[in-house]
């Protein structure tokens, strides 16, 4: 198994929905497939997770995991696409990871949680408070049976741009930034490798290149202007550090990368 620092990028399944849910206010009625993507990190210090896609129960019968909103949002995912299942396939022994970066609570990126009990999961507090309690316009992205798990996890919590730009192992190999407005309390993620050099994972501050070029807002917002702000910042980031940019939910971006088992190092 790999000690060396890389980054790999996995795709658990799609979605089946429609482009006004991708992009606020465009294409209504149009079909499209967005990817839902998790990455890890391996480092000689702890392996580290970036969320987790789909619940495996998704797998098994979304309709019963999800209820109604499988007819927006219509996932295509079978057992072998769940995080646990596609990281030992790729070698990855899942007790290996150490920490498990959760970007946000949607329900498409909680695929993790109530596994990898050997992890620290790391979180902005704010997004676990407002999960639980969101307002009506955020009700279908947080699902609450997956929110009810949220009691069991080991939790390590960061607080806004108090603990901007944490530093997950203190070596400036991934730094976590705090990007507000897809989500309260989001998190983009920074990653420095040794060949590739910076890799900007947006994760839903920017769906698409299209919501980083700030030509639209993604279907899911929280605060408009928040985001707004989020997506400007991330792009000084990209710039001052020649960053490749990896977008949240691309459709036609993520032919460009490496999937696992290739991997950037
Ligand atoms: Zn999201």
């Amino acid at each position: 198994m790999a000690t060396d620092t890389r980054l790999y990028l996995f795709t658990s399944g799609s979605t089946r929905t429609e482009m006004q849910f991708l992009t606020l206010n465009q294409g209504h009625g149009e079909p499209v497939s967005p990817p839902l993507p998790f990455y890890v990190v391996t480092h000689p210090e702890g392996n580290v997770l970036i969320d987790g896609g789909n619940p495996l129960a998704v797998a098994e019968d979304k309709r019963a995991y999800w209820g109604e909103i499988v007819d927006l949002f219509d996932p295509v995912m079978s057992p072998e696409d769940h995080v646990v299942a596609q990281l030992e396939a790729t070698g990855i022994d899942p007790e290996s990871i150490r920490y498990v970066v959760q970007t946000h609570l949607h329900i498409d990126h909680t695929g993790a949680i109530g596994h990898f009990p050997n992890a620290k999961f790391i979180i902005q507090r704010r997004e676990l408070d407002y999960a639980r309690s969101p307002l009506y316009i955020d009700a279908g992205v947080y699902l609450p049976a997956d929110i009810a798990k949220t009691g069991e996890v080991d939790w390590l919590f960061l607080d806004g741009y108090d603990d901007d730009g944490y530093d997950v192992h203190g070596d400036g190999v991934i730094r976590l930034l705090f990007t507000p407005g897809h989500a309260p309390g989001h998190t983009s993620v920074l990653v420095s490798l040794p060949e590739t050099g910076e890799v900007l994972l947006a994760i839903d501050a920017a769906y698409t290149m299209a919501h980083f070029e700030q030509m639209a807002l993604p279907g899911v917002v929280n605060s408009g202007v928040d985001l707004a702000r989020s997506v400007a910042r991330l792009r000084r980031v990209a710039d001052r550090g020649g960053a490749l940019v990896v977008p949240g939910h691309d459709p036609t971006t993520r032919e460009t990368l490496k999937h696992a088992p290739e991997y950037y190092g």
